[in-house]
């Protein structure tokens, strides 16, 4: 026989049903045994009576909280006054014919009925895998999947093509420090995990897909910082023969669709999205990320815009240098390389930035394909000619190809869900998170390597904390 969701049996009244799940809790009234189970659709009430076969009914008597458990029974409507309207099986009840046990259950260490905001977070990581069993996680990795294949199903509609980029990878400057691999069969050598695959997508242009998107995951090896991940998922965008304009609009009508469709409940404050220069931003709201909700205690309200015209660097005080507001491949909007490198405060930048609520929620620009202007950019940035030439060779290679004016943006998936979601954390939205100083709780990583495996990447420890 094969099983049901708990949510179909509803609609087999009168028929034998198999069902499988948790027992949420069981209810023992003399001769009678009653138990919620539970599974990924909802919780059914299921009776065992002493008619039953007594090693069955024996059987039952054993079940605890959080046994898995298989039922075969029949589906009876309850009585009037039994029903419960709280659940969605609650006109129902499955009269136990036969029970199976799959496992038993430890008592877990915390419980999954509520909605866990309560409880200690450190213990909500380090047993994941028990916390997402309760609905409200469920819910929320659902939702999440239903987004990102709207983001999907759009783009694809849309005529981009979806195009996997290597997780092993070489540094592209975005900003944070790279997770390194050793590499086992070139000794002393590593990979970079990407920070994103902002070089890969870029070659893609090079290569005539014209339009890219992935899912894609980014790993950045930032300091501890409270509502952080090391990786971050983004849908990542690159398109070819377009100008910003283009790549706003695309963005704009996604999310204004993904809420039409996926979040009716919520208000778009203001459509089409405000665009604004940085300066306005800056004069208007002394932030580069104004939230502009017209009632901030409004939960269901979102205010996008897009932020434009980015200084092309910002001086780091602390290092004494230039680095660059959004990343080095982004077009300054001169091409006059030494006003680039006379000036580099005065230069702006085909920079957007994505803005929901007070959040950025996303960023892209136009890229340079001027390779002087590449060079003069990087220059500013603190490196001679010669070491860009050698750090990007793949650039300078590719770009005397022929190479088409392009640009994209990655709006942040983490971050958006977070917000429509009400949650007040991206680890909410998150299938297994780690704690804000990168460590994950239920794997318990980062760890040790055993001295061999070291030694077969020729690694030595000279610190060990
Ligand atoms: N690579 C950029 C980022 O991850 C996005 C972009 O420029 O498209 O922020």
């Amino acid at each position: 026989m094969e099983r049901i969701f708990i949510n179909q049996t509803i609609k087999y009244i009168g028929e034998k049903v198999k069902v499988c799940g948790w027992v949420n809790s069981r209810r023992d009234h003399g001769k009678i045994i009653f138990i919620d189970l539970r599974d990924r659709s909802g919780l059914v009430q299921i009776v065992f009576t002493e008619e039953l076969k007594s090693e069955i009914y024996k059987l039952s008597d054993k079940l605890r909280p959080e046994w898995v458990i298989e039922v075969v029974g029949t589906v009876e409507k309850r009585p009037e006054k039994m029903k419960n309207p709280k659940i969605e099986t609650g006109g129902i009840e499955i009269k136990a014919e036969d029970l199976k046990i799959h496992s038993e259950a430890k008592t877990l260490p915390f419980s999954v009925e509520s909605d866990g905001y309560e409880i200690n977070e450190e213990k909500r990581l380090k047993y994941r895998y028990l916390d997402l069993r309760r609905q409200r996680l469920q819910k929320n990795l659902k939702i999440r999947q239903e987004v990102i294949y709207f983001m999907r199903t759009y783009l694809k509609e849309k005529d981009f093509v979806e195009v996997e980029t290597p997780i092993l990878t070489k540094s592209t400057p975005e900003g944070a420090r790279d997770f390194l691999v050793p590499a086992r069969l070139q000794p002393g050598k590593f990979y970079a995990l990407p920070q994103s695959p902002q070089q890969y997508k870029q070659l893609l242009m090079v290569a005539g897909l014209e339009r890219y998107f992935q899912i894609a995951r980014c790993l950045r090896d930032e300091d501890a910082r409270a509502d952080r991940q090391a990786e971050h998922t983004q849908l990542d965008i690159e398109m070819s023969f377009v100008e910003q304009d283009d790549i706003l609009n695309l963005t704009e009508s996604l999310y204004i669709d993904i809420c039409k469709k996926l979040f009716p409940e919520k208000r778009i404050s203001e459509i089409p999205f405000p665009r604004m220069t940085y300066k306005e931003a800056m004069a208007k709201y002394k932030s580069d990320k104004p939230d502009l909700r017209k009632n901030k205690k409004d939960e269901n309200e979102l205010a996008f815009c897009f932020i434009i015209d980015f200084p092309m660097f910002e001086w780091h005080e602390g290092e004494k240098r230039w680095g660059a507001s959004h990343h080095p491949f982004t077009k300054p909007k001169t091409d006059d390389t030494e006003k680039i490198k006379k000036t580099p405060e005065k230069i702006i930048s085909y920079q957007h930035d994505f803005v929901l609520n007070g959040w950025e929620v996303g960023g892209g620009s136009i890229r340079t394909t001027d390779l002087n202007v590449l060079t003069a950019v990087f220059e500013v940035l603190g490196h001679s000619p010669k070491e860009t030439k050698e750090q990007f060779k793949n650039y300078f290679e590719a770009f005397q190809y022929g190479v088409p004016p392009h640009g994209g943006i990655a709006p942040g998936i983490d971050r958006f869900l977070a917000i429509v979601l009400g949650e007040p954390n991206i680890r909410e939205v998150i299938s297994f998170p780690k704690t804000g100083d990168n460590r994950g709780l239920m794997m318990d990583v980062p760890s040790k390597i055993p001295e061999d495996q070291l030694k077969e990447l020729h690694i030595k420890i000279i610190r060990d904390k």
